[in-house]
């Protein structure tokens, strides 16, 4: 097999090597060189398995097993090969490689298939060296054009089309990158939280990739003396904030159980401990899967930090940067998968994806859905991110059997 792996345990630890930390951990962003040897190696490992492998302008990379009719419809399953910096093995790189593993054992077992299946190893996902996520996929699918990338540096001044150009990329015509031949799209996943293992599942079937609304909150005072400005006459932002943010925390406790929110950066001008701060900024991340519960709670929010700030007589902004709606997954795949897991005695969950994947690009242009499988105590974009190879070959078992459903009609399976 010339090196290349044939267990989902060892292509996991094969693919890790590219980009590998001494503590386990893997750094793979876009176009670094250890994303570009990975890439490269999953091509040359595609093409060892017989499979019509190329990348497109911006490096999302394909390995094609054609279909007895050419143009019959194409089933596309994977996920990206990027990594955060000081990432796990698991996040995104399982999804690629079962996709490999579930084609090729259908290929030699059912050979060529009713439908074109299609790996995909995209580029980009995880938005860790350019603040750009999902960059492969929305190219594929159109949401992203070259126009995004205007303007975008990493942290260390280099252009996107700099670093795209470096690694071999982004010099052919980015129309060509948009793909409208795709007509299902699959993806398996870790699932990067602890439901699945706290309730002693194997799979977890995703029924809505939840919405998103992001907030920068602006809180104006006045900045004085610590030392000569009694409390009754201060107008401090500080409090104000801290005011809020209690009230954000119990609002949301109560609002419904499958609201989260966070205040995960703070900054206070000028930030001087003998200084009444003059201005704080803080940021409101809002997730749920069921848009109207998302507005509704915003709403509620928006109202009760109006009232603070006016009780405190500060000045207050509240400014949506960023939001993406709820999405569904596709119902029929999903019972197809219920029906493999249970067939399989596989015990697994219905349940909202809290973080944000590929497969939300696709799913308003064709049936999508995401599988997740455990993640040890549900930590994830760490060294410590670790799933079992039993619950590994689970994630597998579950793809290769609903890829063969839908890809081969003599097996009685879901015709398209
Ligand atoms: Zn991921």
């Amino acid at each position: 097999m010339g090196g290349f792996p044939t267990t989902i345990g060892e292509a996991i630890e094969w693919l890790s090597a590219y980009g590998g930390e001494a503590d386990g951990g893997v750094t793979r962003t876009l176009y670094s060189k250890p994303w570009q040897e990975a890439q490269h190696a999953l091509k040359e490992w595609m093409e060892q398995l017989g499979l019509a492998v190329k990348f497109d302008a911006i490096g999302n990379l394909f390995g094609r097993l054609v279909a007895r009719d050419a143009h019959a419809p194409t089933i596309l399953i994977g996920s990206h090969v990027d990594t955060v910096k000081s990432g796990g093995k698991y996040d995104g790189a399982y999804g690629v490689l079962a996709a490999i593993l579930a084609i090729d054992q259908l290929n030699q077992k059912d050979g060529q298939p009713d439908v074109n299946l299609e790996v995909v190893s995209f580029c980009e996902e995880e938005g860790s060296r350019f603040p750009l996520a999902c960059w492969g996929s929305g190219m594929i699918t159109g949401v992203y054009s070259f126009q995004n990338i205007v303007g975008v540096n990493d942290s260390d001044g280099i252009t996107f089309a700099d670093a795209m150009t470096q690694a071999g990329f982004g010099t052919t015509h980015p129309a060509e990158v948009r793909r409208k031949d795709i007509d299902t799209f699959l993806e398996l996943h870790i699932e990067q939280g602890p439901s699945l293992e706290k309730q002693g599942k194997s799979i977890g079937v995703v029924q809505t990739i939840v919405g998103q609304k992001r907030y920068r909150i602006m809180i104006k005072g006045e900045s004085n003396h610590a030392g000569t400005t009694m409390m009754k006459w201060r107008r401090d932002p500080l409090h104000g904030a801290v005011s809020m943010i209690e009230a954000l925390y119990e609002m949301a406790k109560e609002f419904d159980e499958d609201l989260v929110t966070t205040v995960g950066q703070v900054s206070v001008e000028p930030n001087v401990p003998n200084v009444i701060p003059s201005q704080v900024v803080f940021t409101v991340d809002v997730r749920h899967p069921t848009e109207s519960v998302l507005v509704s709670f915003c709403e509620g929010i928006s109202r009760r930090f109006r009232e603070i700030s006016t009780q405190r007589e500060l000045d207050y902004e509240m400014e949506l940067w960023h939001e993406v709606a709820p999405v569904q997954m596709d119902r029929n795949l999903n019972e197809v998968i219920q029906t493999i897991c249970t067939n399989h005695h596989l015990p697994y969950q219905l349940m909202n994806s809290g973080a944000g994947h590929d497969a939300q690009l696709f799913a308003p242009i064709c049936p999508t859905t995401i599988v997740f499988v455990p993640s040890q105590a549900g930590i994830s974009h760490s060294p410590l991110e670790f799933t079992s190879s039993k619950d590994l070959e689970a994630g597998l078992c579950v793809l290769t059997e609903l890829v063969k459903q839908l890809a081969y009609k003599k097996q009685g399976g879901v015709v398209l």
